[in-house]
Parts: C-alpha cells; structure tokens; sequence
C-alpha cells in the first residue's frame, strides 16, 4: 500500500500541518487583539479535532494561497545571462524557511535538500553546465515562484530534491517522478535521475512514477522530474543522509543523470538473421513509436520469403546490412570463393527487393568462428577489398539460444555493454522473445543514443590471429 500514498500521505501531511500553523498564527493575532485566551490558538496548533472546520480552513487557506498566487508577488527574476550553446538547468532544493518539509529527529528535509541542491551545483559548474538554485537558502519560496522563474529563465531542464517520510519505518529508498504526458525526454531524464542516482548510492530500488502530477514536474515548460532520495523516517537510511558524504553520492548520481541527459553514449542495434513477418514487425513498431533507427543484417533466403519486410525495413528509413544468402556455416565458409558466391547472391537478392545496394555486411557466426578460422582472414581481406565493410559487436542480448527468458535478454544486454562509450550490439529480430523485451531494454537504457550503423562509423572487428 505504502507504495501508492507514501508521497502523496506526506504531501498532505505537510499541509495540513502548514494550514494549522497558520490558523494558529491568526488566531493568536486575533487574540491578542481581543485580549482573550491563547489557550485556543495553541490548542489549534496542537491538533485540529473537528475534520469539518479543518476542511473549512483549509479551503479557505487554498483560497489564500491562490490569491497570492495571482496577486502578482513573484517578482520576474531579471533575466539570466545565456552563454550561447551550455545548458541550464535550475535544480530545486524542495522547501524551505517556515515550508520545513518532512522532518524526523529534529532533522528538516529542507536542510538536507538545500545542501544535496549545492552540492549538485557546485559539480554542474565545475564542467561547464550553467547551474541555477530555484531557492539559494533558507527562506521561502513558493513553488509556483520557482516554477515560473525556470520557464521565464528558458532553463533546459529542472530537477527538484526532496526526502521523503513514511510511518512504517522500516520502508527505505530513492523514487523519482515525472509526468508522463510530457514526452520522451521528459522520461529520459526521470529515467537517467533515478538510474544514476540508485547507481551512486546503491540504495533501495523504489518506484520511477510518470504519474506525478505534481506542481513542479507539470508546469516546467522543460524536461523536469522530482527525486525522493531517501527516507528520514528509516533511521539507518536518515543517519546517511544527514552525512555530507552519502549527500555527496546523492549529488553524484543526480550530476551523472543530468550529464548524460546532455551527453548520451551511442549505441547501435543490430538485428541480424530476418526478415521473418510477426517478429520483425513488432520490432519495427517498436522501433518506429520510439523514432529510433537501427541496422538489418538480412538473410536473402529471407528477404526472398518476405519481401515485404525487407522493403518495410528499407522505407522506415534503418540502415539495410547484408548477412548472407543461407545461414549454412558449413557450405560459405568452406572457401573465400564459397563465401563471396553466397554474398554476391545475398547481395543481388537485397537490392533487387529493396532496391538498397549495401554496402555493410555482417559475417554469421562473427568474423572469426568456429567454422571458418582456416579462412576468415582471407575473406575479410577480399570482402574489404572489394569495398565492403564488415561489423561484429561488443555487447549482445546472447538471444540465439533455445527459449530464451526475456528478463534474462535484458540482463544480458546491459551487462555486456559494459557501460562503454559506443556500443554495437547483436540481437535477432527473428527471436520471439527479443521482440517482447525490446520496449523493456530500451526503457532499461536511458543512457544511450540509439543509431543506424552508417559508412563513417568505425567498425568493431574481433581479433584475427
Ligand atoms: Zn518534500
Ligand atoms: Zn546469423
């Protein structure tokens, strides 16, 4: 249960206790000017017993704060010096001055967002972001203030650190938020947050909700997410908070998320072995609701069966790659003559089909196999020769392999990429489960650019003896 209302609970807690402070505040005002009792007003601070009049007071506090809102007390902030090509982006330490967040142990919430909110700046700035704190220290700022100042600065994205209570204290760990509705690199940046975040902690995995419909994350005009970072209620959790150096990790992991944002690594997905109809299709749709272009090693046995696919692939604009004519390891790798006769017929096939004259190829099995170490050098120097360009991979889902688990293809994916720099990876879009895991996968790597393999980029070669 806790997972749906642990945010919210606090939200409204906070509230609550924020609309009692101020009815007891104007009760006391009021009665030091009639001269009556205070018993009253600090009776209300302590505890609002009839729920009917508490709703009262709150509508009318809502009320209030509206009319503050629109009053026009938020000062626009002068507008902010751009430099031509960096980032800004404003990190919002949540709450602030008598907006004291959650609090346990006489530890505030606001503290620690405000030293988490340097800390983050502090990094950002170090490598060049422009970095902007929505509130610089302990005073009140209402989130509507800092919501309107991020859209009136153009701020490219807007982060915003909060700590989270719960009343089972044994409940511990990071959930970041964002409104899905906002696009997909709205989500890339919760995802990256959350992910890089849990990374440089190692704390508990909890929920990456795009249903937050929160003040901040909805009404930023730019990419923006909200990120609980621990719990002050589990005190072996709260006791690392209030370190500066579990804080640092925090920031670490936030400044990583934000840096990748920026600076995606590339990866290029391959699919070697179809076109077959059902599991390239759903590829393709995939593919195609998440505009990301990827590279076809096509069999022509293949292209011959489904012509259509091979043309769908062509016309959704991925890079068309030749793998071979038939998958039979044995008869093309027996000689470079056997080799170049089933590529050349490979290749004639794709073109007249596609009308694609390819010019990236991909051996099967890799160019260096078990079938084919007696030849491979020479066919590689005669394919490159005849102005080819071949491609194995660095990373791989591992999903040529009898029922493979579509958990365990994710796993193996992330793990064999290895966190590099550029990633080629293999996977078959002829595999069942490769199909149903692909939506996940991506998901599962917000760090990466996906593109189409292309002439100009380098290729990754197995080594040859
Ligand atoms: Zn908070
Ligand atoms: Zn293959």
């Amino acid at each position: 249960m806790y997972k749906r209302i642990s945010y919210e609970q606090m939200k409204k807690r906070e509230t609550r206790r924020k609309r009692r402070v101020r009815v007891a505040c104007a009760l006391l005002v009021a009665a030091a000017a009639a001269g009556t009792s205070m018993a009253l007003a600090l009776n209300t601070l302590a505890a609002p017993e009839n729920p009917e009049i508490e709703a009262e007071e709150n509508r009318k506090a809502e009320l209030k704060t509206t009319a503050e809102t629109i009053s026009g007390n938020l000062a626009l902030p002068e507008a902010m010096e751009r430099e031509p090509g960096v980032p800004v982006v404003v990190i919002d330490p949540g709450h602030g001055g008598e907006d004291e967040g959650c609090e346990k142990n006489g530890i505030q919430e606001k503290d620690i967002n405000l030293a988490i909110a340097e800390m983050v700046r502090d990094r950002l700035e170090g490598m060049g972001y422009q970095a902007v704190l929505a509130r610089e220290d302990d005073t009140y700022t209402a989130k509507e203030e800092r919501v309107k100042n991020a859209n009136a600065w153009e701020a490219d994205i807007y982060v915003s650190i909060h700590q989270n209570t719960f009343e089972d204290e044994s409940v511990e760990g990071i959930e970041t938020w964002y409104d899905a509705g906002k696009g997909a690199d709205n989500e890339r940046l919760a995802r990256l947050i959350h992910q890089e975040t849990l990374k440089s902690t190692g704390a508990k995995a909890r929920e990456l909700r795009g249903d937050s419909e929160l003040h901040v994350t909805r009404e930023t005009v730019m990419p923006s997410c909200l990120v609980e970072t621990g719990f002050l209620s589990n005190s072996e959790e709260g006791g690392k908070l209030i370190t500066s150096e579990y804080q640092q990790k925090i920031a670490d992991g936030i400044v990583s998320g934000i840096d990748l944002y920026f600076h995606p690594k590339t990866m290029y997905l391959t699919f070697d072995d179809g076109p077959y109809v059902e599991n390239t299709d759903r590829v393709l749709t995939i593919l195609k609701e998440r505009n990301i272009k990827a590279t076809f090693f096509l069999v022509g046995e293949n292209v011959e069966r489904n012509p259509d696919m091979a043309r769908r692939i062509a016309e959704e604009g991925h890079t068309i790659g030749i793998h071979c004519y038939s998958h039979d390891y044995e008869k093309i790798y027996e000689s470079v003559d056997s080799y170049v006769r089933d590529f050349e017929k490979a290749y004639e096939v794709i073109k007249e089909t596609t009308g694609v004259e390819a010019k990236l190829f991909r051996f099967p099995g890799g160019s260096v196999n078990a079938y084919n170490k007696r030849v491979c050098k020479d066919i590689a120097e005669k394919m490159t020769e005849m102005g080819f360009i071949y491609y194995d991979w660095n990373a791989s889902l591992e999903d040529a392999v009898q029922n493979p688990d579509p958990k365990q293809l994710i796993t193996n994916a992330r793990e064999s990429a290895l966190g590099r720099q550029n990633v080629v990876m293999l996977a078959h879009d002829v595999v069942y489960a490769t199909g149903i895991c692909l939506d996940e996968l991506l998901d599962e790597l917000p760090e990466y650019e996906m593109k189409a393999l292309t002439e100009e980029v380098e290729p990754v070669h197995f080594h040859m003896d």
